[in-house]
Order: C-alpha cells, then structure tokens, then sequence
C-alpha cells in the first residue's frame, strides 16, 4: 500500500484524479495566458490564495472544457509542490483539495440560498433606514397636516398630544381615499384607533396594503368577521388583580391598560377596552402583595397595554418594589414604544432602568413586526435600551401580509439584530380574538419561514415559533427523521440533507465512577 504526504489527502487525491482524467490538448492562447499568469503568481507569491486560484482555474478548464493540465505544461509532479507549499502555508493545514473540492464548493451552494434574499429585501421588505428620506418627507407632511412645532414632534408628549385619535385627523395626516376613511369611520365606533404622528409617517400611503398601515388602521373585517367571542386570556388566568399567571416562577403585572399605538392585531383587545384608565396605588399594592406572597415567583414582567406607558416616576416604584422582593430575581418590561415613539427613551427612563438592571437583570421586550419599523430613530432608541437593559428582545406576530414570507421575516430578523435587538418569539396570530381572523397565517406556512432560517441567518437572530394557547407552545417541526441503533437520523433544514448523529454511550453515562470520582 501506497502512503501519501498528509498534504495529498483524500480530498486532494480526488482532485487530482479529476484534474488527470482530462485530455492533453491545445487550450484557446488566452486561456493558456491566464494559466500560465496563475502558475507564475502561485510560485513566486508565498500566500495561499494564488494556489487556490491556479487550481480553480485549472478545474473550470477541467469541467467546462475537458482539459487536463497536461494541455498547459503542468505535470503532476509541479503540480504537488504547490499543493504542499498550500498545506505548509496554512496555519490550519488545510489541503487544496479540501479548500478547492468541498469548501469553497460549500460556501458556493451557501451563497445560492441567499442569493433572492440580497436581490430582492429592499423592495419586498425595506426597512425604516432605507427609507428614511421617504419617512422624513412623510414626518414633514404629517407635521405640517396637524400643525406640529419640531419641539412637538421630537418630544413623546407632544407625540400623545398629537396622536391620532379619529378619522378625520387620521385622513388628514395620511392621503387615503374617502371610501377608505369611511369604511374606517365604521370601524372605530366600536374599537379604539390611534397612531402617533411618528408611527403614521412610517405608513407608505400609495401602497395599498402597506404593513404599517395594516397594524395601525383598523379594516372593515375587525365587526364582520363572524365567530363566536372566546373569552379573553385575562378572564381565566388572572388569579389576582392586574396578575396573569399561568407558569410556576413568571407571571406578568398588566401596569396599564394604555398603548401610544393601538395594534389591529392586540391579543389583548379586550383588556385594552375602550378608555384609558389610570390606575390607584392600591391597584399596585395588591399585585405586589401578591408576588410578595408567592415564593416561587422568580420572573416579572411588567406589560399592559404599554409598560412605557407608566411615568418614568411609576416605573421606578414598582420596579423599587420588585427588587426589594428577595425571591423576584429578574424582571421584564413589555413595550412597543420605542417603535411607535421613540422620542419616549429618555435619559431619567434610561437612569431608572440602569439602576433596576444593577440590583437585578432587566430585560426589555418589544414587539416588531416589520423592517420597515426600524428607522435611525428607533435604532437609536433600542441601542441607548441595550446599554441600559440586560437584553432587548422581540416577539413579532405572525401576520398575512405584514411579515408571511421568507424574505420580510430574514429582513426583519437581521434588520432588528443590527439595531440591538434580540429576535425571541414570532407568534402564530391567536385564534382567540374573531376580529383579526383576516391577519391569521396557517400554521405550516410560519414553520417553513421559521425553519427556513436555519443555515441562512445567524443563530441568535432566530427566534423561536410559538402557539399562545394557555401559555406559551413550540410549534417547531422536528429534525428528527428516524431512530436507528447508530443514533438518531437528522435532516439540515437548509439543504433537506440527512445525517447520522451517534448518541451518547447509554452505559458510559450510567457510570457514576468518572472523572475526579475516579482518580
Ligand atoms: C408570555 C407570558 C409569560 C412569559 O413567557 P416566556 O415564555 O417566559 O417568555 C409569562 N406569563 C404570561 C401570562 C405570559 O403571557
Ligand atoms: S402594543 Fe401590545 S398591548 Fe398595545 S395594542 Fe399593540 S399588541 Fe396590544
């Protein structure tokens, strides 16, 4: 038996084997130029990547025209020492023939599952930053319809005075059809609609269904929908007031019942009613009693409606109030605010929550639903957020038209990544509330974009899949394809190739005798 030099592996024998198998003949003179400018780079140059493109050169001439490198004076023997000077070069001692034959050809396929994502994210899901020029003319239309100072709109109060409570204000900041006001005008009769100027310039009116527009607006289908009401979650898992609780160590604190922006798709519908309510100090006390008096409870998350609804003075107490509570060990504040208002994240909000975040981890929790929510402002908001917090995380709804493709929920994901946030959850839309059925996306279609992600985007911008139906289920679809002796048959969802994973030694790992037991 033959051995070879450990810089003629397997992989490099392979190739080599292809390279051979070609016929000596005269190649077109530009081509043999191109070969012998490589072959000249390749030996004089110490560095590896004039090796990898004399033999990509050499392959293509290989595959695509059925030369062997005969036809260009390279014998197998020269040939050789490139490969090991390659393999002597590299710190990693990688052969050609891994880099030339499965690396590169790896990362080749890799780039192709991408390739309609690059081409096509800017226009079928463009975020707030790339169309800012767009949201600031929009911002200087909206500011001029309601007769809105700079002070006015830069700051979160002057947002609240300002927002947009009913049809008439709401068809002057936004050009939409009389048909379309008044299909709306019926609608918000009977279910509270407002935007904030901020969030309204966000909407690209001359889009039909612009996936802004579709959460804030509220359709004609919210009454004709027809179903029966299911009773709202608050009404069967509240076992203390402003307490939901359906988990052992978490529960959540509902501290308002206000949002700046009211979502066409809120789970929370009925808790949110009609009005807002401010609510007593001995509203809180009692939910704090609550927590006091249940050891188990470790988690707290502070939502509403809106946490950052609550003054930053609101905010302080209970979360004051929640550290002081020896057995709470983390807390979390729900809030969409820093994508419907940012000018909200202020530096004495920003203050408040260092501080909880230094007695006791902090995490903030948002919901976005679209790139296109992300703009430099709200990136701004959510980078001061992630200094301030222990994370920022995002739970996105899954909903028709907003964010149901491959290409919105890859943009949306990454898009939010790189303004500091962490994708957590995306929500299969509930089935609870009739009135938003028409936004509902089936089940297998949220699978497939979810595990469409693995392989393609970065692991931590891949959130996980989830059913709300009296808590919080998985709905991923396994990867596990069989059970055999050898361990357990996975398949790559980017690629639908399956492996054979071994499992551990059931008896190695019955065996308590190990390690420091056993020396
Ligand atoms: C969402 C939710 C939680 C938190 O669930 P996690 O999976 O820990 O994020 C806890 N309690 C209630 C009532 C909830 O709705
Ligand atoms: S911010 Fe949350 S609670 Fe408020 S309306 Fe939207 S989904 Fe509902």
């Amino acid at each position: 038996m033959t051995t070879h030099p450990e810089y003629m592996d397997a992989f490099t024998l392979d190739l080599f084997e292809e390279l051979f198998s070609g016929a000596q003949e005269s190649p077109a003179p530009e081509v043999a130029a191109s070969v012998a400018a490589a072959l000249e780079q390749a030996q004089t140059e110490k560095a590896t990547a004039p090796v990898v493109h004399l033999f990509m050169l050499l392959l293509t001439c290989r595959r695509d025209q059925g030369l062997s490198p005969d036809s260009f004076a390279l014998s197998r023997g020269k040939l050789e020492a490139l490969a090991r000077a390659h393999t002597a070069a590299d710190e990693h001692s990688v052969t050609i023939g891994g880099r030339v034959d499965k690396a590169l050809a790896i990362v080749d396929a890799a780039n192709r599952r991408v390739e309609t994502y690059l081409e096509r994210k800017d226009t079928e899901a463009p975020s707030g930053i790339y169309l800012w020029d767009e949201i600031q003319a929009n911002i200087a239309r909206i500011k001029a319809a309601l007769g809105m100072t700079d002070a006015d709109f830069d700051t979160y109060n002057g947002q609240l005075k300002f927002a947009i409570n009913d049809v008439e204000t709401l068809g002057r900041a936004i050009p939409l059809s009389g048909n379309v006001l008044a299909q709306v005008a019926r609608i918000t009769a009977k279910y509270r609609m407002r935007l904030t100027p901020y969030y309204a310039a966000l909407i690209r009116p001359e889009h039909v269904n612009d996936p802004v527009l579709l959460q804030a607006v509220p359709t004609g289908e919210m009454i004709d929908n027809a179903g029966i009401e299911i009773p709202p979650v608050a009404a069967d898992h509240s076992p203390a007031r402003l307490i939901d609780q359906f988990y052992p160590r978490t529960l959540t604190i509902k501290a308002t019942n206000m949002c700046a922006m009211y979502c066409t798709h809120c789970l929370r519908i009925a808790h949110i009613g009609k009005r807002d309510r401010i609510y007593g100090q001995q509203t809180y006390a009692e939910a704090l009693d609550y927590i006091r008096a249940n050891k188990r409870i470790r988690d707290v998350l502070i939502t509403g409606g809106d946490a950052l609804v609550l003054s930053n003075d609101m905010l302080q107490k209970i979360l004051n109030a929640l550290d002081e509570i020896d057995h709470v060990e983390v807390k979390r504040l729900g809030t969409r605010i820093p994508v419907t208002a940012p000018m909200r994240i202020d530096d004495e909000l920003l203050e408040v929550l260092a501080a909880s975040n230094a007695r006791k981890p902090l995490r903030v929790v948002t919901q976005i639903n679209t790139a296109q929510e992300i703009t430099p402002l709200s990136k701004v908001a959510f980078r001061r957020l992630s200094g301030a917090a222990s994370a920022v995380l995002n739970q996105a709804v899954l909903l028709k038209g907003i964010n149901d493709s491959r290409i919105k929920m890859w943009q949306l994901c990454e898009t939010i990544q790189a303004a500091y946030v962490r994708p957590y959850y995306v929500f299969n839309c509930s089935y609870r509330n009739p009135q938003f059925a028409h936004l509902r996306v089936p089940i297998e279609k949220g699978r497939d974009i979810i595990e469409s992600m693995y392989g393609n985007i970065s692991g931590d911008a891949i959130p996980r899949y989830i059913a709300t139906a009296g808590g919080k289920i998985p709905l991923h679809r396994s990867n596990v394809v069989a059970t055999t002796d050898d361990g357990i048959t996975l398949i790559k969802p980017w690629s639908g190739e399956e492996v054979v994973y071994p499992d551990a030694d059931a008896e190695l790992y019955a065996d308590d005798n190990f390690s420091f037991e056993k020396w």
